[in-house]
């Protein structure tokens, strides 16, 4: 009966996806209007009443900034692409997937994540200053086996979104198309340098049309080529170059540190990138993560302050740019605080440590030894789902970075330990170099939140 009704309410989807598409220069408002109704009635009160307006408000302003956007895409990507990212995103992950997954929440008591982040292997082609796939070693994997098993475990919890990062994930890349066949109904996103991006990759993201890329970038060519080596910039610029020619949806994951903020957030590099073809980009701040971490590359409150700012400028209606900026640490208000240790997302080193957070190399549980469910259900992640929110101010979301003191807390309190092969790092190390940070970002980002 359950297979029956999905089967339904996909097909009602499915056919209002591809009268959108089709009716794109005609009357694609309709489409998408009737595509929020469905939703709504899908999704009810999952979602604020005031977001399904806002929805369709923007649906409504035709010329404005995010229906062009929207029409941009269905101009220029290729329709395989859409038509797959709008089911398995939208329809499965979103809609559909979420449901089980909270009723897997309450059957299981614990987090179940929307998305799972994984390490297919340590291994990567280039040598990037303070990377932190580095510290795991070059010589770990997960199996196709492995991965697969995540997955199939995934989507019975209601997990259907898979971002791979590494290591870089594309010396991967057979396996990894060939996971997006296997489950051709999840959708999946890599964190990758694009350096392995070629034409022959593209022609099989176009065919299987669930997979997207980030690339990472650090600035212009002198910045970034510093930290990842020379020639990177322009391969990188290659291969935006090429995907952009394949109808392929990708951004931009930027790490913003003290020194590059200012490139990075510039009129002209965003110009750049938009051009480049790509529809979003996400900012991560910098984390003094690893025994080795270069403190002084923390912004400083006044950086943190104009981060908060600008990336709200950059998505403005008004006068901002034609691309999706979201800040993880500044956009907390959106996600409800911190999403780490299994309550939206968790992550998977290659050596199969099931960790809280991509920057929280702390675990108990390994996917080599125990059940998904089971490592879901390791204590750092109960004591993550009892303290979250670890701040009622969304501007300090982090237990380690601004409330150092609740990590400290949670691995001394659960007996987790360091999953960093080469280095292993106190607990006691890596927050202590976050006391200064958090306790000047603290009176500023309160009064950030009380305005
Ligand atoms: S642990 Fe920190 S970095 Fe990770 S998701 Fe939570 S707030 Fe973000």
């Amino acid at each position: 009966m359950g297979k029956l009704v999905h089967q339904t309410e996909r097909a009602a989807f499915g056919k209002v996806i591809d009268s959108a598409m089709k009716r794109i220069n005609k009357d694609s408002e309709k489409s998408f209007l009737k595509m929020v109704d469905l939703t709504e009635s899908f999704a009810k009160d999952r979602f604020r009443p005031e977001s399904y307006e806002a929805a369709r408000k923007i649906i409504r302003d035709k010329d404005g900034k995010w229906m062009s956007y929207v029409n941009r895409i269905l101009d220029e990507v290729s329709p395989n692409v859409i038509r797959t990212t709008a089911m398995n995103l939208g329809f499965e992950a979103m809609l559909s997937g979420t449901k089980i997954m909270h009723e897997s929440r309450e059957k299981y008591q614990c987090n179940i994540p929307w998305l799972i982040l994984m390490d297919p292997t340590s291994a990567c082609n280039l040598k990037c200053t303070g990377c932190w796939a580095a510290e795991y070693g070059h010589t770990l994997s997960l199996t196709y086996d492995e991965l697969d098993n995540i997955i199939s475990q995934g989507k019975e919890l209601g997990i259907y979104f898979y971002m791979y990062t590494g290591g870089e994930p594309l010396v991967r890349k057979a396996d990894i198309i060939k996971l997006c066949e296997k489950h051709k109904e999840c959708a999946f996103h890599a964190f990758t340098n694009g350096t392995l991006v070629d034409d022959a990759f593209c022609e099989e993201m176009d065919r299987v049309g669930n997979l997207s890329l980030s690339i990472s970038l650090e600035g212009y060519e002198e910045v970034n080529d510093g930290r990842r080596g020379s020639g990177v910039f322009n391969q990188v610029m290659e291969a935006m170059d090429k995907l952009k020619a394949h109808g392929q949806i990708f951004g931009t994951s930027i790490c913003y540190t003290s020194a590059n903020i200012d490139t990075v957030t510039s009129d002209e590099f965003l110009d750049m990138i938009i051009e480049k073809g790509c529809r979003y980009t996400w900012y991560f701040h910098y984390m003094p993560v690893g025994n080795d971490a270069a403190v002084e590359l923390l912004p400083t409150k006044e950086q943190r302050e104009y981060m908060y700012h600008r990336v709200r400028e950059i998505r403005a209606v008004e006068g901002g740019k034609p691309i999706f900026a979201f800040d993880f640490q500044n956009d907390g208000e959106y996600v409800g605080g911190c999403i780490a240790g299994g309550r939206n997302y968790c992550h998977i080193n290659p050596n199969g440590d099931v960790e809280p957070c991509v920057f929280i190399h702390y675990s108990s549980a390994n996917i080599k030894e125990v059940s998904l469910l089971e490592a879901l259900q390791q204590p750092l992640f109960m004591a993550y789902r009892e303290g979250q929110p670890f701040n009622e101010n969304h501007l300090r979301p982090c237990p380690m970075l601004e409330n150092p003191e609740k990590l400290m807390e949670m691995v001394r309190k659960t007996g987790a330990r360091s999953t960093d092969m080469q280095s292993p790092e106190s607990v006691e190390h890596l927050c202590g170099k976050c006391e200064l940070y958090a306790q000047e970002w603290k009176d500023k980002a309160n009064e950030l939140w009380r305005k």
